[in-house]
């Protein structure tokens, strides 16, 4: 499995930083938010190293888990009826801060619209 040392995400992963697991299989890792920015959210990561979503384009299996998971996740959080958003931030204009890919998953709440750099 691919790991980079500096890393929080794969130290998260391999057990160093401890997190708060919602849901995980052998390859997808999903826990709590530190910072959560609505009554739910949760962060899906790979728990192979890839910077950001758009290194993942090539790779559809692995996608397909990283969205399987979202939706599990959202099914264990009770929020499957009343709806949720999947984001990923990908790179500096989306004020990427960790890069190991992970999708957030927020629900729990009505959301608003989609945030974006107006409005
Ligand atoms: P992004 O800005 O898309 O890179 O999101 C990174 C997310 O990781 C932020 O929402 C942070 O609150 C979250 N985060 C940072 N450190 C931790 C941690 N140790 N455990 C859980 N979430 C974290
Ligand atoms: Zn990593």
């Amino acid at each position: 499995m691919a790991t980079s040392n500096d890393c929080l995400f794969c130290k998260i992963v391999a057990g160093e930083i401890p997190n708060d697991t919602v849901y995980e299989t052998d390859t997808v890792l999903a826990f709590r938010d530190i910072t959560p920015r609505a009554n739910t959210h949760v962060l899906v990561i790979p728990k192979s190293h890839q910077d950001t979503l758009a290194q993942m384009a090539g790779e559809g299996a692995d996608l397909a888990e990283l969205f399987a998971a979202c939706g599990e996740v959202a099914r264990l959080e009770g929020i499957e009826e009343s709806g949720y958003r999947v984001v990923s931030n990908v790179g500096p204009d989306a004020g990427q801060e960790v890069f190991h890919v992970h999708i957030h998953v927020l629900g729990g709440q009505n959301l608003g619209p989609v945030a974006a750099g107006r409005g």
